[in-house]
């Protein structure tokens, strides 16, 4: 199964692809996760990406779909993955289009206040990868780990993010739709109800 995550900047993309990846056993490709990894090893790729990310804009396509092009040409015909945080723009969905043949794509549906709210409470254990809430939790509750926060989640750089998203992103709701693969759901429950509605929609299909 090859499947993209589309959906606004903390719509909780990333923690229902770790549920999907246990239970479907899919690869897990998060272009976010490649670029704060490059940036974190200082290479030449991840201190490009941070002029951007800082900002909350979107890495120029080209640098993304080279990037993407590489890890896609890691899997073999019969191995599922799913994109989280790509594509972002129609041009890199175009591009998609000439690497792989997409079974499906799930919109995460969320509103803009609730995003900022979850966005601005986020925290992530630097052991696990595990997303919670820093009002909530001082050690990550599944590994004990410490917990950091995303450089980009502050609030100026979280309404970039969201506007960008509105404005560059959005578009790909109508590209896939009009391709009948795109299937909405409502995320703005918890984790598990959401990932509840996936679970349904991704074994009736
Ligand atoms: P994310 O972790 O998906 O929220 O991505 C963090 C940041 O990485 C974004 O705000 C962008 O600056 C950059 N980024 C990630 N994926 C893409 C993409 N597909 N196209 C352009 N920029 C991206």
């Amino acid at each position: 199964m090859r499947l993209v995550l589309l959906g606004a900047p903390g719509a909780g993309k990333g923690t229902q692809a770790a549920f999907l990846k246990e239970k479907y056993n899919l690869a897990h490709i998060s272009t976010g996760d490649i670029f704060r990894h490059n940036l974190k090893n200082n290479t030449p790729l991840g201190l490009e990406a941070k002029k951007y990310m800082d900002a909350g804009q979107l890495v120029p396509d080209e640098i993304v779909m080279k990037m993407v092009g590489e890890k896609l040409s890691e899997f073999a015909d019969n191995e599922g993955f799913m994109l989280d945080g790509f594509p972002r723009t129609v041009a890199q969905a175009e591009f998609l289009e000439t690497k792989t043949k997409l079974d499906g794509v799930v919109l995460f549906n969320i509103d803009d206040e609730v995003i900022v709210k979850r966005l601005l409470s986020r925290a992530l254990c630097k052991d696990c990868g595990n997303v919670t809430n820093i009002h909530e939790h001082d050690k990550c509750p599944a590994c004990g780990g410490e917990l950091y926060r995303r450089d980009d989640d502050n609030e100026e750089t979280v309404r970039s993010r969201l506007k960008v998203f509105h404005d560059q992103t959005e578009p790909l709701i109508d590209f896939y739709r009009a391709k009948n693969l795109l299937h909405d759901i409502d995320a703005t429950g918890k984790p598990e109800e959401v990932f509840e509605s996936v679970v349904k929609l991704l074994d009736h299909d």
